[in-house]
């Protein structure tokens, strides 16, 4: 079991294929890029596989893959077939910016992935090429459409809103969302972009989100208020079924009922986003260690997990690595 020393189990792995990307979200990216990592130092599909399976080995359920951009994987259709034979068998999600994936939803569905999350932060094809320094829009839509008939279910939107920038875009984002079937969520924009420009007054809450969506919605909670483990907050929508999540990761901070461990590209383990510390499993994946030993690695490294991501302290200190490198 992946415990840590306040008592919580991680079973949801978040596992970056790649720490590459064709878009440039300027809350994740500066507009000229970054220095991608080198071949031999990305794990391979192999090495992905193994950490994988002994993952599952010590109670991981779900499995995400993200990135970077993890279409961009040349294996990633085979890794996913790989890990849909892992017994017992985990959940397989992909959290993608959507280019590409109308041409290989079909094949990754086949391969056994399970779900799909697509980021997109605005409708309008002038706006996202500002905001993602890409003119690709068209190429997103098409990728949502090619999972939906590739039966890929639930398709879930995440959105991060920007002040000023396309926080108008709430309302119209829930409603497109409804009207072609997929699952809309609002998450509140982290520091933890390359540039380290987060601003909190910047930031657009979980509360101002809600705010946007009322005056054009009903919403009401899904149950109880209570979210378990689920980062997202979800409202019932006009009365359902649809829904609506909002992830409030810096208001509404879900650490204490947090079940996710991260690995990222180059094989070091994140025990949280704000971590500043990793752990090393390729040298030791390299180094020849038995999977008893890596587990161990596993279960030492949950184990340091601090209570909280701490954004508020007044010593917070953003991570080095940027939400491209780490995999969200
Ligand atoms: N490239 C893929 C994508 O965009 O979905 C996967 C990697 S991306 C780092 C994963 C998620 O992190 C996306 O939903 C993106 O919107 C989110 N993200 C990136 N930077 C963020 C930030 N500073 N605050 C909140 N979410 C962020
Ligand atoms: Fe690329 Fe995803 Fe970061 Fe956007 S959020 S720059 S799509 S990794």
């Amino acid at each position: 079991m992946l415990k840590d020393s306040y008592g919580r189990v991680a079973t949801d792995l978040r596992v970056s294929l790649t720490d590459r990307c064709n878009l440039r979200c300027s809350y994740c990216m500066p507009p000229e890029g970054l220095d991608w990592l080198a071949g031999p130092d990305v794990l391979t599909d192999d090495e992905v596989v193994r950490l994988l399976g002994i993952a599952v080995g010590l109670g991981v359920t779900d499995v995400r893959f993200t990135g970077g951009e993890p279409l961009l994987r040349r294996g990633l259709t085979d890794i996913v077939s790989r890990a849909s034979r892992l017994r017992p068998r985990p959940e397989l999600s992909l959290t993608t910016n959507g280019i590409g994936l109308g041409r290989m939803a079909a094949s990754l569905r086949d391969a056994g992935l399970d779900r799909v999350n697509v980021s997109l932060d605005t409708l309008d094809p002038q706006r996202f090429a500002s905001l993602t320094h890409r003119d690709r829009l068209a190429d997103v839509l098409a990728g949502l459409e090619g999972a939906a008939a590739a039966g890929l279910n639930p398709i879930k939107i995440n959105a991060v809103l920007m002040r000023g920038l396309n926080d108008d875009e709430a309302a119209p984002l829930l409603r497109w969302a409804l009207e072609h079937g997929y699952r809309m969520r609002f998450i509140e924009q982290m520091p933890l972009d390359a540039q380290h420009g987060w601003k909190r007054a910047d930031m657009v809450t979980a509360d101002e989100i809600l705010e946007r969506l009322r005056p054009e919605f009903d919403l009401s909670p899904v149950g109880k208020r209570d979210r378990g483990s689920a980062p997202a907050e979800e409202w019932v929508v006009d009365g359902g079924p649809a829904t609506v999540g909002i992830i409030g990761s810096v208001t509404r901070p879900f650490c204490a009922a947090c079940d996710r461990v991260r690995i990222t590209a180059d094989g070091q383990i994140r025990n949280c986003l704000f971590a500043r510390d990793e752990f090393d499993l390729r040298a030791a994946l390299r180094d020849g260690e038995s999977d008893h030993a890596l587990a161990e690695r596993l279960r030492s490294a949950m184990w340091a997990k601090k209570p909280g991501h701490g954004i508020d302290d007044l010593g917070f200190l953003q991570p080095t690595r940027p939400m491209s490198a780490i995999g969200g």
